[in-house]
């Protein structure tokens, strides 16, 4: 056996793995949605929160991710209510669906884990819970990743879904002066001591505002 490939090359230098067969659901992103991501997840020390941008006719295609304002911590990512207010509205002016920018939660770890915290997983129940699917999905700067699919039809359920790059739909070239504008825009990095209010960092939610959906759309139906 060959010594030096006893042992398994990090993720990270991994050649990707194949996409699945037709039948297996997987979290594609186009290399542009994918390389973003990546940079996000590397230009700060905190976590970075956003919406995945899909495919009108491939709902699991990520062709962008998109932050809103939102004041951060390495463990933690508040976004600012307005700012996905306005990024809804935005969204439905250049004509997309819900399912296609309401859907997918997106964020980065700092470390090299990517599973969800505590804090991750109740606020996807209670922000996604009613939707009739929706993904979590964390990318962690060590290169892990974590998403997992729930649906709430029927009896309800959640699987996890392999996360790949998806090389074949055409995809546009890498923008950092933007990225880098966007992120200084909207991320605000806070210092510990100054969280807002009282509460543990663990306990901070992303979607600060309980009806923030129901701020944008006049009936949270309009998201299942
Ligand atoms: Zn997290």
């Amino acid at each position: 056996m060959n010594r030096i490939l006893k042992r398994p090359l990090p993720r990270n230098l991994r050649p990707p793995d194949p996409l699945p067969d037709d039948d297996t659901p997987a979290l594609r992103f186009t290399p542009y949605a994918w390389s973003k991501l990546q940079f996000m997840c590397h230009v700060g020390d905190t976590e970075i929160g956003g919406f995945g941008i899909a495919r009108e006719d491939d709902l699991l295609l990520i062709e962008d991710f998109v932050t809103v304002k939102q004041h951060t911590t390495a463990i933690s990512v508040e976004f600012d209510d307005a700012a996905v207010a306005d990024f809804f509205d935005d969204q439905i002016d250049v004509g997309r669906q819900p399912e296609q920018f309401a859907r997918i939660w997106l964020h980065t770890h700092p470390g090299d884990s990517s599973h969800p915290s505590c804090t991750d997983e109740t606020t996807f129940q209670r922000v996604f819970g009613t939707c009739s699917w929706s993904v979590m999905a964390i990318l962690a700067r060590g290169g892990q990743t974590y998403a997992r699919l729930q649906f709430s039809a029927g009896p309800g359920g959640s699987m996890l879904l392999p996360v790949m790059i998806d090389y074949s739909p055409a995809f546009t070239g890498s923008d950092q002066e933007a990225w880098l504008s966007e992120y200084k825009q909207n991320v605000i990095p806070q210092p510990v001591f100054k969280q807002r209010g009282h509460k543990h960092e663990d306990e901070i939610d992303p979607f600060d505002v309980d009806d923030v959906f129901d701020g944008v759309f006049d009936d949270r139906e309009v998201l299942v």
